[in-house]
């Protein structure tokens, strides 16, 4: 894959972030950012350099050598370590599933301070998860925007066979009910048909409702786009 060039964040370009990211998200999200350790603003020369056709290429390569058994594992030795202490800049903001069978820097044989991730399950876009993908594309400029559902999703299934559940499970499958209702005449596999339409709803849905990331999408800056993960043979498939 390329390499992102590390870009090391001054002093003052911190503090112009700071309050660059206080004006923007307002003081309880600033400290809540800053205590995660998230990244500077500063940062963001070294990802725009890949445009995002570069960092698809890169993500979908990566996929290939896991699919193959041929994973490189980059970016995880103690220099990679120390690197990311000085900031992030991640070259895609992934939002997958929760499910512990989906994790992207593995799917993608991506490592550490790669791949800005939001996970939920059913890969849904709440507030809170629209904050933080706006967050990753408009602050840390990610050039890639990927919404990634996957094969035999147990929040789609929920949904599909409206299932009883306790407690709070239910509000994930409220939200996935829209999608299940688009395509429950269709042929072919209710649940994966959902799966699809769900993917291409929640980015309908975080579009609608970013003005932020339609921006960068519209002034080409972002790339936005849908993918599904097959379980049986570990491929991703750009919708
Ligand atoms: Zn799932």
């Amino acid at each position: 894959m390329t390499k992102p060039t590390q870009h090391i964040a001054t002093e003052n370009s911190c503090r112009a972030l700071n309050r660059r990211t206080l004006f923007k998200l307002g003081s309880g999200a600033l400290l809540a950012t800053v205590g995660q350790g998230l990244a500077p603003k500063a940062a963001k020369a070294a990802t725009s350099s890949l445009s995002p056709d570069q960092v698809l290429d890169s993500l979908m390569a990566g996929n290939q050598r896991f699919v193959t058994h041929h994973e490189q594992h980059p970016h995880i030795s103690m220099e990679r370590i120390s690197e990311l202490a000085k900031g992030q800049h991640p070259i895609a903001t992934i939002l997958s599933c929760a499910d512990s069978r989906v994790p992207a820097e593995l799917l993608f044989d991506m490592g550490l301070g790669d791949l800005f991730n939001v996970r939920v399950a059913g890969n849904i876009v709440t507030p809170e998860i629209l904050a933080s993908i706006e967050y990753a594309v408009e602050l840390l400029e990610t050039p890639v925007l990927m919404v990634l559902g996957h094969e035999r999703c147990g929040a789609v299934t929920a949904a599909v066979q409206q299932q009883k559940v306790p407690g709070h499970i239910s509000d994930f499958i409220d939200e996935i009910l829209p999608a299940v209702n688009q395509v429950k005449d269709q042929p072919g596999d209710p649940i994966d048909n959902a799966v699809r339409a769900n993917v291409d709803r929640q980015i309908q849905v975080l579009l609608k409702q970013s003005d932020l990331v339609r921006n960068r999408q519209t002034n080409g800056q972002v790339k936005v786009l849908g993918a599904r993960y097959d379980l049986d043979a570990g491929a991703v498939t750009l919708l």
